[in-house]
């Protein structure tokens, strides 16, 4: 397993160079350790109790090492045992060599943490420490981004700005393309663009929007869309929540017929919500049974459902084995929660051909936790393999191969003919 190189199919990293000269912004508040708290640790310590007011002293370039020790560790003690906890622990352990997180070793943690972070660190941790082949960036800053390491990279198409078309994300585009957008056709054009200028390089669309819609897409006539579209751009805007559904579900389906005419794979949120006090659970439940429609009306399109659909992954393999086009992504599972991940993995490997499972993805803007996150993955498969060898499911020889496959085969023949407009 640890010989064996893996594919990397998700990861919403930041440009090695913005990490290098830190600015402190909303996406990295600090540059020191407690940054490896920020996604998606944070999480679990805000459901454990800590406050805002002390996440964000926590955050403070400005406050010491053993000051932020001290704000995180009661809550540190609660949140210790899970998938993101352990994250945490095993990252400090292999990428630094400090062995628990404790105030003994928070000047270790914290001159480790600058030793790692410098020129090439990217490259180091993905290839060296991770045994990674190939990184899929979903940028959570540019719709495409244009990296300075396309080799080691690979970048989305993410098209929720452009299906959203709030008038903050028609300002985006605006300035992203250099052009002026007074009409509906302009905004078709300025799709049609982002597909021309990015498509034959991007290696998938990305859609997140299943944090704040349901992922039922109706069918809209364009000259309503465009009247939508008329109120948004007005003097005084008055598009309402129905309004701008309607527009997004007309752009929604225009985005996907331009990504089947480039023969990109389609990958779209499903199931769980990072964050905290906000996940509609009745919404995420039905994401399968909305994305079953999707699955019907373009079969000539590869969906990959991300995130197994936590904690609903059952429906996931039950679509995953009933129709052609559906392929699952266990990014971010393995440390949303680890030991469904293993069942899942049982599961689907018994009742679902093998190649359409996508094994891994780290989900970090910050480099340095997808190493936690490899080693809990590469153990997991581990797991669920050993499961059926025990049982007499798999043979024993049968493993290198299948191995092989999970890890990194399925993401390269997945990915492979992604190569423009037909
Ligand atoms: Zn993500």
């Amino acid at each position: 397993m640890a010989a064996t190189i893996l594919a990397d199919t998700h990861e919403h990293l930041v440009e090695e160079s913005r990490r290098l000269v830190p600015i402190n912004d909303w996406l990295l508040p600090c540059d020191d350790w407690s940054l490896l708290f920020k996604e998606y640790l944070q999480d679990d310590l805000y459901s454990s109790g800590m406050s805002q007011s002390h996440a964000r002293r926590f955050y403070d370039p400005e406050v010491a090492a053993a000051d932020k020790y001290a704000i995180v560790a009661p809550y540190w003690e609660r949140v210790q045992h899970t998938g993101y906890g352990r994250n945490f622990s095993v990252t400090i352990r292999e990428l630094y060599g400090v062995d628990s997180f404790s105030l003994d070793n928070i000047e270790l943690l914290d001159s480790r943490y600058r030793e790692v972070r410098k020129p090439g660190f990217y490259e180091f941790i993905l290839k060296r420490v991770c045994n990674i082949s190939l990184c899929q960036v979903n940028s959570l800053e540019r719709i495409f981004m244009e990296t300075a390491q396309p080799s080691l990279l690979q970048q989305d198409l993410s098209i929720k700005e452009i299906t959203r078309c709030s008038l903050a994300d028609i300002a985006k585009v605006k300035a992203e393309l250099g052009i002026e957008i007074d009409s509906f056709a302009d905004w078709l054009a300025a799709i049609d663009l982002y597909f021309e200028r990015f498509g034959r390089r991007a290696v998938a669309v990305k859609y997140v929007g299943a944090y704040y819609r349901a992922l039922d897409f109706a069918h809209v006539d364009r000259h309503v869309a465009e009247r939508h579209f008329a109120t948004l751009v007005a003097p005084r805007p008055f598009i309402g929540v129905e309004g701008a559904q309607a527009l997004e579900d007309y752009l929604f389906h225009y985005c996907l017929k331009k990504a089947q005419d480039y023969g990109l794979p389609v990958k779209i949120h499903t199931g769980y919500h990072a964050g905290s006090n906000l996940m509609p659970i009745g919404r995420v439940r039905d994401n399968a049974a909305d994305v079953c429609k999707l699955l019907q009306s373009y079969p000539d399109i590869r969906f990959v459902l991300m995130h197994i659909g936590y904690p609903y992954q059952d429906e996931y393999i039950a679509l995953c084995k009933h129709y052609t086009n559906a392929y699952i992504d266990m990014c971010w599972a393995w440390i949303l929660n680890p030991e469904a991940s293993v069942r899942f993995l049982v599961e689907f490997l018994v009742s679902v051909p093998s190649n359409k499972l996508l094994t891994f993805g780290g989900d970090f803007i910050v480099a340095e936790n997808i190493v936690g996150h490899s080693v809990i993955a590469r153990r997991g498969i581990a797991e669920a393999l050993s499961a059926l060898v025990h049982r007499g499911w798999i043979d024993r020889g049968a493993v290198p191969d299948l191995i092989d496959r999970l890890m990194h085969r399925n993401a390269e023949e997945l990915f492979s003919n992604v190569a423009g407009p037909a």
